[in-house]
């Protein structure tokens, strides 16, 4: 038996277990070994039977009998029951409708359970427990005082698990594992080795060890994270690049032309990429701000820079920009909004998306644009002349040649993957400036770790004078006041987004099918008992990509008052006269993830309201979503967020590929710096890893998966 053997070479193992194994994608004996308890349940919580009483919730520990099933009273509920006996008495157990737990069971075995303690016609029992079957030995306290709660999934017990990585602990497979992290880090962090921290993590004898081998994997994952990270970022930095000697005086012309003022912030992001324009080695950075930051101000200032630079030992041409965004109808957006910015200067944009192709200016008529084809565009892109090419994917297209591709600009990055970025930037042999944009606030740990690779800056003041969204908490009891607020704005003429509840789901394409659902059935209910006389219209992401582009098209030229959505679907377009926003199932989103989908009605120039509708009267929920009403950016909610909520809230696994011991990371600032100052040690001085063979195998075989979707 080594590391990577197969359980079902070694152990017997069910067809039910095979598919439970599955689908928590575990397949060999390490995946098992990586695979940790949620928490531990206490031996010392146990209590004994013979002293509980009434009312309690309790935790009891003994051997089953007496199980059978039968239908119970008049009203033919199916029933099971069975009675629990300790060292010290004996306690009946009953569930009602869910008799099939009692088949679980097996009769006569030792099983723990929880739950309430009833009475009835003056005899305890306990309804409807929690009820596990648990190793013998487990009864005898002295032997382990901890015992590991596995995570839960249909067809694999704790008890299961536990017993398989016992008989892994007895293999002796344990003396050969190596442990990957460098002595040096773990003593300066005061981490357990690996062999240690697998026994600690699975059977911990006291608490503290359970905690401190926590704390060594969750180290462990972070720093992988960073490792690989660090490794993108050191090979993009030796990279040759275009150096663009753009000063600050250079620039102020082009920044006095906005219809504004800038902010500070806006001038301090421009100065930071100006200064990485210098360097020898091509910048890769990350603009964060919150939805109507003003990102593509300073975008716009970056590719002046680039547009008014010429190519290296050359008096003629232009360095050119790539701009890539996640929609045509972003896209088409973006190329609007270059042309404003743009007309007083010499300067050729194009446009390029699946439906065609335009260019400004135009011969014929100079103040705009004109269609032309894709061939032309194809050609005039590769002599140089098209100094801006905004686009959707499109633009990674093999076909797309630039002659001096400088910069490229990725707007919403977080919908392209890192695959498809180094795409872009590896199109030619000098490599282009990188500049990543996103409105998705997310806490400074998480930005640290997976955009390790790159710079960042913040966005984090949002220009003067602009409208305040009215944000409303609201409880049930107070929808239809709303409605009539909302109702009076439409009949102003007005449009409204109604974003329906996240769904948490373990399978995502059944996820998907519910959200789907519930749009198109609240979709109707609104149209039948509140809003009978406007047009409504849904949108969700089991639509065709088609489908889509139409309704947001149809909700931009007013032909939809009212558009249903879900939350995981973007609406991507600027629609400036939609001033309302209904988010229902409130409780179920983060505030910063509120936050953003709220900033859709910060567009225009109506006074813009967001009706956050909250399904709960619970004093502390409310409380939670009160901060969305006093919280400056997004960024300030992500954090609040990250402190607020348990790690699992923030749904780490699934929208970061982090496990919850990841994810208790994130929460803690120390230890995602350690883990960042390490990696940068080790790859700025052996970038390939070969001093360390170990961390270079886990880093390639083990592979972080990282998702960015
Ligand atoms: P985002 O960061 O969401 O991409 P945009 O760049 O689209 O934001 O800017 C949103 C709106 O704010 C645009 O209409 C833009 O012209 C305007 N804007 C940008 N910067 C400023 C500023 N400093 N002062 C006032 N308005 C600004
Ligand atoms: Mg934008």
């Amino acid at each position: 038996m080594d590391l990577d053997t197969r359980l079902k070479e070694v152990f017997r193992i069910s067809e039910a277990q095979e598919r439970a194994l599955k689908r928590i994608n575990i397949s060999s004996i390490k995946d098992l070994l990586y695979y940790f308890p949620t928490r531990y349940s206490n031996a010392t919580q146990v209590t004994k039977i013979a002293s509980i009483h009434k009312g309690e919730y309790v935790l009891i520990f003994g051997r089953i009998s007496g199980l059978k099933t039968s239908k119970a009273f008049r009203k033919k509920i199916s029933m099971a029951e069975g009675v629990i006996t300790d060292d010290t008495g004996k306690v009946k157990i009953v569930w009602f409708h869910q008799a099939y737990l009692a088949k679980m069971i097996t009769e006569g075995s030792f099983v723990k359970a929880e739950g309430k303690v009833t009475e009835r016609r003056g005899g305890l029992y306990i309804s409807n427990p929690k009820i596990e079957n648990v190793p013998d030995l487990f009864t005898n306290a002295k032997i382990h005082t901890l015992y590991p709660i596995y995570p839960e999934t249909k067809g694999l017990t704790s008890n299961w698990i536990y017993h398989k990585i016992h008989k892994i602990f007895n293999s002796q497979i344990l003396d050969k594992i190596l442990d990957p992290i460098p002595q040096s880090i773990l003593e300066t962090y005061k981490l357990p080795d690996l062999k240690k921290s697998l026994i600690w993590i699975h059977t911990p004898k006291k608490e503290e060890h359970a905690q401190a081998a926590r704390k060594r994997f969750a180290f462990e994952e972070i720093f992988f994270i960073q490792l690989e990270r660090q490794q993108t970022r050191q090979e993009f930095k030796k990279r040759d690049t275009f150096v663009i000697d753009k000063k600050a005086d250079d620039i102020t012309g082009f920044i006095e032309r906005f219809p504004f003022k800038a902010t500070d912030a806006q001038k301090k992001c421009i100065e930071d990429i100006l200064k990485d324009f210098h360097a020898k080695h091509p910048m890769s950075r990350l603009l964060e701000g919150d939805v109507g930051s003003g990102k593509t101000a300073v975008a716009a200032t970056a590719v002046y820079a680039v547009a008014t630079s010429k190519p290296k030992n050359q008096d003629f041409g232009t360095l050119q920009t790539a701009y890539m965004a996640p929609t045509e109808i972003l896209a088409k957006q973006h190329f609007e909004s270059f042309i404003k910015y743009f007309k007083h200067l010499p300067i050729n944009i194009a446009l390029i998306t699946g439906s065609g192709c335009r260019k400004f200016p135009s011969k014929l008529n100079p103040d705009g644009w004109t269609d032309i084809s894709r061939t032309q565009l194809l050609k005039w892109v590769a002599s140089g002349e098209i100094a801006v090419l905004i686009g959707t994917h499109t633009l990674i297209q093999k076909a797309v040649k630039f002659k001096h591709l400088a910069l490229v600009i990725v707007d919403e990055q977080h919908r392209f993957g890192t695959a498809q970025r180094q795409k872009l930037v590896s199109k030619t042999e000098v490599t282009p400036h990188l500049l990543s944009m996103t409105a998705t606030p997310i806490p400074r740990t998480l930005a640290l770790t997976f955009y390790g690779d790159l710079d960042l800056s913040l966005l984090d003041e949002m220009p003067l004078g602009r409208k305040k969204i009215i944000t409303e908490i609201v409880t049930p009891e107070r929808r239809n006041s709303s409605y009539e607020k909302i109702k009076e704005e439409l009949a102003t003429g007005r449009q409204l987004y109604v974003i329906c509840p996240r769904i948490d789901e373990p399978d995502p394409t059944k996820e998907l099918a519910i959200q789907a659902k519930s749009v198109q059935e609240e979709a109707k209910r609104l149209k039948k008992e509140v809003f009978p006389d406007y047009e409504i219209d849904i949108l969700h992401s089991k639509m065709k990509p088609v489908e889509k582009e139409k309704v947001m098209q149809d909700f931009q030229d007013k032909k939809i008052d009212i558009l249903v959505a879900t939350s995981v679907v973007e609406v991507g377009v600027n629609v400036e006269n939609a001033s309302l926003i209904v988010i229902e199932g409130a409780e179920r989103f983060g505030l910063a993830q509120l936050h953003q989908l709220r900033g859709r009605v910060l567009r225009g120039t109506h006074q813009p309201y967001c009706f956050i509708f909250a399904d709960t009267k619970s004093a502390k929920t409310i409380e939670r979503l009160k901060a969305i009403k006093t919280a400056r950016n997004g960024f300030e909610l992500a954090e609040f967020d990250l402190i607020q909520r348990g790690a699992g809230e923030l749904r780490g696994s699934k929208q970061w590929g982090l496990s919850d011991l990841g994810m208790e990371a994130i929460k803690n600032i120390k230890m995602v710096e350690a883990a960042r100052r390490e990696a940068i040690n080790i790859i700025d001085a052996d970038m390939t890893l070969s001093q360390f063979p170990l961390l270079k195998e886990q880093l390639n075989t083990h592979s972080v998966q990282i998702h960015f979707e």
